[in-house]
């Protein structure tokens, strides 16, 4: 007679990851005829809960297309693009306006502040466009995390590059938002600056649980996300787990960045 003595794994397993944001198949032509311009042809790309994933590939590769179709800025000609479980790409824009307000949150190379307003009213102001209440211990976590206490009241002008990106970050964070899309974030910093903002935006994805997708070109700052994935001429070629700048740098050359 056989008797298992040990409890049999049922379910789940230990760490179960959820996608909640994909893309599927999607194509995306520019123009037409002699200029047409095949930007996505079938990028295929599924990024779970709280990961840091960084988007490489050569210049004009479609790391941009692929990321304003999967945050809703663009539209696909064909594929799926899901966010949290829903294809987005069957609403209209009044509903994709909304669900980039309400779930999206964003990040660019120019910070994007506003000149007049302090700190901290760039941080919340995402929620006062919504209508929508402070979750003040939300607030007090991301500022801490961003380690923004002592600069709440300045002025955009009254800070450095690096700090200024960081309030912009925390605007992104502010809202709880489903993935922040980060393009060339740190395009703006130089290099120790832009070091220490990628070490927040890791901290972010640790310790808030949020998720990033990150467009890059610099295997450095690849070296901090947990997946790297690799577009050439509009698809996913490559992906690099637990990627370092070495084998970055490798597998770029061999797409021809
Ligand atoms: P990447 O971000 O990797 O440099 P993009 O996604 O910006 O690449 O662009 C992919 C290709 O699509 C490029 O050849 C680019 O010129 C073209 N493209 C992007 N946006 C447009 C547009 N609005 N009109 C025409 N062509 C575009
Ligand atoms: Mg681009």
């Amino acid at each position: 007679m056989l008797v298992s003595t040990y409890p049999i794994p049922q379910g789940q397993p230990a760490q179960s990851t959820s996608v909640i944001s994909a893309a599927y198949n999607l194509i995306k032509v520019y123009g037409k005829g002699e200029s047409e311009v095949r930007a996505l042809n079938g990028a295929t790309a599924e990024f779970n809960q709280g990961g840091f994933y960084a988007i490489m590939g050569p210049s004009g590769s479609g790391k941009s297309t692929l990321m304003h179709c999967l945050a809703g800025l663009d539209r696909p000609d064909s594929g799926q693009v899901i966010l949290a479980g829903m294809d987005i790409t069957t609403l209209n824009d009044k509903e994709l306006t909304r669900l980039r307000r309400d779930r999206i949150g964003f990040i660019f190379q120019a910070f994007n502040l506003l000149p007049t307003l302090t700190a901290k009213q760039n941080i919340v102001l995402p929620l006062e466009l919504a209508g929508a209440k402070v979750d003040r211990a939300h607030l007090d976590a991301v500022v801490a995390s961003l380690h923004l206490e002592k600069r709440l009241d300045h002025l955009p002008s009254q800070l450095s590059g690096g700090q200024q990106q960081r309030v912009a970050v925390a605007r992104a964070l502010i809202t709880k938002p489903d993935v922040i899309f980060a393009d060339e974030p740190t395009g703006a910093l130089d290099s120790s600056t832009s070091a220490q903002l990628l070490q927040y935006l890791r901290d972010c994805v640790t310790n808030l649980g949020q998720t990033i997708v990150m467009v890059t070109h610099d295997p450095n700052a690849a070296g901090y996300a947990d997946k790297v994935l690799i577009l050439s001429d509009g698809q996913i070629v490559m992906h690099i787990d637990h990627p370092n700048a070495d084998v970055v740098l490798g597998a770029m050359k061999q797409f021809g960045a």
